[in-house]
C-alpha cells in the first residue's frame, strides 16, 4: 500500500470511544468513503495485490458492500453480497460463528458461483477475524476459491489475521 494511502486512511478514520458499547473504540471509515481521493486510492490498493487473479469480489454486509462494489467495477468483475441471515430470497448456504455473547451467521445463495470462481473477499475492518473467517468458509463451501481477503483497517493485537484461513491484506494497521 502506498504510504500516502495509508496516511489518508489513518487521518480520515474517525475513532469513536464506547460505541456501540462501553470499552469498544469504533473505527468509522465513512469519511474515507466520502472523500473522492481516499475512496479511489483505497479501492485501487485493495485490488492491487490480487489484480488479474480474481473473477468476483465479495463484500460483507454492510460496509463491505461499499468496497466490494467499487472494487468489482474498477476491476471489471462482478460482485457478491455476503449477507446477514434471512435477507436472501432463494436457497442459501449459511455459516455461523461465535461472538463474545451469542452467535452470528453469514449467507449467500447456494448457486452463487460457477465452479472454480476465484474470489477476492473485502470488508472494512478486521477485528477478531470471526466474520472474515466465517465468510471464507462459506465461499469455499459454495465452490469458490478465495484468493485473498482485503481490509482497509486491521486492529492489531486482536489476533484476527491468524483466525482467517486466507491471505489477508490490510491497507493500514492501528
Ligand atoms: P470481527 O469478526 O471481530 O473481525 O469483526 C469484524 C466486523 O465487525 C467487521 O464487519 C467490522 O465492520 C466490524 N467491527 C468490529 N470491530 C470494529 C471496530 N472496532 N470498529 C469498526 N468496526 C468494527
Amino acid at each position: 500500500t502506498p504510504s500516502n494511502t495509508r496516511d489518508l486512511i489513518l487521518s480520515s478514520c474517525a475513532s469513536v470511544p464506547d460505541f456501540p458499547k462501553p470499552g469498544v473504540t469504533f473505527r468509522d471509515l465513512t469519511p474515507v468513503f466520502a472523500d473522492p481521493t481516499a475512496f479511489a486510492a483505497v479501492t485501487s490498493a485493495l485490488i492491487e495485490p490480487f489484480r488479474g487473479g480474481f473473477d468476483r469480489v465479495a463484500g460483507i454486509e454492510a460496509r463491505g458492500f461499499i468496497l466490494a462494489a467499487a472494487a468489482a467495477y474498477a476491476s471489471g468483475t462482478g460482485m457478491t453480497a455476503v449477507r446477514k441471515p434471512g435477507k436472501l430470497p432463494r436457497e442459501v448456504l449459511s455459516e455461523s460463528y461465535v461472538l463474545e455473547y451469542g452467535t452470528a451467521a453469514v449467507e449467500i445463495h447456494r448457486d452463487e458461483f460457477p465452479p472454480g470462481t476465484r474470489v477476492l473477499l473485502l470488508d472494512d475492518v478486521l477485528a477478531t477475524g470471526g466474520t472474515l473467517a466465517a465468510a471464507v468458509r462459506l465461499l469455499e463451501r459454495a465452490g469458490a476459491e478465495v484468493v485473498g481477503a482485503g481490509v482497509v483497517l486491521e486492529l492489531a493485537g486482536l489476533g484476527g489475521r491468524a483466525a482467517v484461513p486466507a491471505s489477508v491484506h490490510a491497507l493500514a494497521t492501528i
